[in-house]
């Protein structure tokens, strides 16, 4: 079997998806790029994440050919592709239903960094991409757009969607979106959320690069969530 070890990778942090409700049912989908041949090992179409193995993950190229799987891959193939395509910095895309996050979407408004952990994990606000039909290229190409550099970007009227250098971190930054989402959310009940100053935002997403965020590309087994 192609890619044996990364596609198991990719079944368990799926699973994990799941179990921790970044997704619910067979919503969502995640993607994990093999560096040395630059092949994308993707969730399934419709992925029952409970007994999802590496056998169930479809290895395609980085147009979206499918090289070898025993299922379609997922509907949003074509994004996935893209954005590994357009951010060589990055290896993982993961697309969410988190609730706050969400929820943001649904107001079009975009996330604000609060969260010390979340300013290291994402770096900047988390804007909120209009709507269009998903799995389709204008979607993929707005999306490729709102992301631009960042680490997330939240779909207006679906869900968000993460990259990362690993499979551990891009789990992370999901997290830490929702977190945020959801701690806004909360705070704005309270009273009047203080952001992070811009100066604290920047100083923290770079030591978290530094010590985190490029050791998957320096080869590290470890840091790839392995
Ligand atoms: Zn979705």
């Amino acid at each position: 079997m192609l890619l044996e070890g990364l596609r198991a990778d990719v079944a368990r942090y799926a699973r994990k998806m799941s179990t921790s409700g970044l997704v619910r049912a067979t919503q969502g989908n995640l993607s994990a790029r093999d560096a040395k041949t630059g092949r994308v090992c993707i969730t399934p179409s419709g992925a029952d994440y409970d007994t999802l193995t590496a056998e169930d993950i479809v290895v395609v190229d980085e147009k979206g050919e499918v090289v070898e799987g025993r299922w379609q891959p997922s509907l949003e193939t074509p994004l996935h592709t893209l954005i590994l395509r357009c951010r060589r910095d990055i290896h993982c895309v993961m697309h969410t239903h988190s609730l706050y996050a969400t929820a943001f979407g649904v107001v079009y408004q975009s996330v604000p960094v609060v969260l010390s952990e979340s300013a290291a994990c994402l770096g900047a606000e988390v804007l909120v991409a209009p709507y269009a039909p998903s799995g389709t290229l204008e979607f993929a190409e707005l999306v490729a757009e709102y992301l631009g550099e960042g680490s997330a970007v939240i779909w207006g009227n679906h869900g968000a969607m993460v990259v990362g250098t690993t499979l551990a971190l891009t789990f992370s930054t999901a997290h830490a979106l929702e977190d945020s989402a959801m701690v806004y959310a909360i705070a704005r009940q309270l009273g009047e959320p203080k952001l992070l100053p811009p100066e604290a935002v920047a100083q923290l997403r770079a030591y978290w690069l530094a010590h985190y965020g490029q050791r998957a590309l320096a080869g590290d087994r470890e840091a790839a969530g392995r």
